[in-house]
């Protein structure tokens, strides 16, 4: 008979209590007990659960000092949030939910929504175009509320702000943690707006991680953010460090920056300043003014993908890379298979690079936009390419995304400047041909055949 949603909850806040008093000693006997409960049937995790006591065992080992810290070094109030928004509700919880959704509507259903509350921006950064297209694009509190309440009934639990930048509404966005305490939500953020009020709310409302876009140190920071712009996120680090509030880094790298925001200096700085995460981009050439010279050569690419490995296996930080990670994910998960983007006008766009729609949340539902022609293309496509080295419609298949948009009759959904499908693509064909050799080798090398 299947668990309850009220056991697992019991069940879970137990684990977490007990773990929290003594988290060295109690984390690795909960392993065993674990380990005893799920036995060695098939659909056990027995690989998962082996890789999770054996870093649990390693006091050496770079995750468990991760795990430490984390356990540690964040407010015990908030850490508990986060376990009960993140694991409990967006998965244990959440997950049964969305396969009951994805079932009885044969769609994608999320497991995060991306959102801009606003296309507005406090800062004028060089190639971005948010600041000149001034406050006039937001999605109202009542927008954004009836988004996550539209959510919540299908077990998405998880809710992510881009922008613009998502704190120039940083008084809506409290309101809408305080309202829904049992949803987990992140925001991409520049960083400059936190200040102590805003920390001390969020040490209030204990459920908003903010990820700093910082790709550098004061020099690259300040020359492309404007002069000073380094040390005000240091000084928003340092609010969260001393309120014991958790957070992590966004960084988009492109040919000219990839070396220097994987280096060890780097990553050791952000460690250093309190970051538990970071989450890398790569450059995506979108958008009539893009620079398709910043896209990585393949060699560069093929770096990242070697150096986010060896910095997830020595670095007391969680690292993702969104392009380079695909085989953990089953490839592309955007059009709702795990993630969607809504943008400030309300326009669904199957994935935050892909601004592309048939829906908008102020004419339809959220489910009615689920099941919108785009959104089923990418249901019925996906996985785009069996190798999750080259996992997207638009970089590694640009093929794919011209017929989608043409079939499906999609618009462009760029508020300032709509780009056709054809524009767009066109500067994707040199880059998806150059790295197919190189992503067809580390495919096989690291997915070798299992009969050879
Ligand atoms: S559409 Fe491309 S960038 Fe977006 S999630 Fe899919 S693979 Fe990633």
């Amino acid at each position: 008979m299947p668990i309850g949603t009220t056991v697992k909850k019991a069940i879970f806040n137990t684990a977490f209590n007990y773990i929290g008093k003594n988290p060295e000693e109690n984390a690795p006997k909960l392993m065993s007990w674990v380990d005893k409960l799920a036995g060695d049937g098939p659909n056990t995790y027995a690989e998962q659960r082996a890789a999770v006591r054996k870093v649990l065992q390693d006091p050496d080992n770079n995750m468990y000092q991760l795990i430490m810290k984390v356990m540690k070094e964040t407010d015990p109030e908030v850490l508990k949030a986060i376990f009960q928004n993140f694991f409990l509700n967006a998965n244990i919880v959440g997950w049964p939910r969305q396969e009951e959704y994805r079932k009885k509507y044969n769609c994608n259903i999320p497991w995060a929504i991306l959102l801009d509350p606003t296309s507005a921006c406090n800062l004028k950064c060089t190639g971005c175009w948010a600041a000149e297209y001034g406050h006039k694009l937001n999605l109202s509190l009542e927008d954004i509320d009836s988004i996550i309440t539209q959510g919540k009934e299908m077990g998405v639990h998880m809710y992510i702000y881009t922008g613009g930048e998502p704190t120039v509404r940083k008084k809506d966005l409290i309101t809408l943690c305080e309202k829904h305490s049992d949803c987990q939500f992140l925001a991409f953020t520049n960083g400059t707006l936190i200040d102590d009020a805003f920390a001390d709310d969020l040490l209030r409302v204990k459920n908003f991680i903010p990820a700093f876009s910082l790709e550098g140190f004061k020099e690259a920071t300040d020359g492309r953010r404007g002069e000073g712009v380094f040390e005000r996120v240091k000084h928003a680090m340092q609010l969260l460090k001393d309120r014991r509030l958790p957070f992590g880094i966004s960084a988009c790298y492109t040919s000219q920056n990839l070396d220097s925001i994987s280096s060890d200096e780097y990553i050791d700085f952000i460690c250093e300043m309190g970051a538990r995460f970071i989450w890398y981009f790569h450059y995506m050439p979108v958008g009539n003014d893009a620079a398709p010279e910043l896209l990585p050569t393949p060699e560069q690419r093929e770096r990242m993908y070697h150096r986010i490995r060896e910095i997830r296996a020595t670095k007391p930080i969680f690292a993702m890379d969104f392009q380079n990670d695909g085989e953990y994910v089953g490839g592309c998960i955007a059009g709702g298979r795990r993630y969607l983007h809504i943008n400030a006008l309300g326009d669904v766009d199957p994935c935050v690079f892909i601004h592309y729609s048939n829906a908008n949340i102020h004419d339809v539902t959220l489910l009615e936009a689920l099941q919108s022609p785009i959104f089923m293309a990418y249901h019925d496509g996906q996985p785009f390419n069996e190798n999750h080295l080259r996992p997207c419609p638009m970089l590694e298949n640009p093929d794919v995304l011209r017929k989608v948009v043409e079939e499906t009759g999609a618009h462009s959904t760029d508020p300032q400047s709509p780009e056709s499908v054809e524009h767009l693509c066109a500067k994707c064909d040199p880059y998806a041909e150059n790295w197919r050799a190189t992503a067809e080798r580390l495919w096989a090398e690291s997915h070798p055949a299992k009969d050879n």
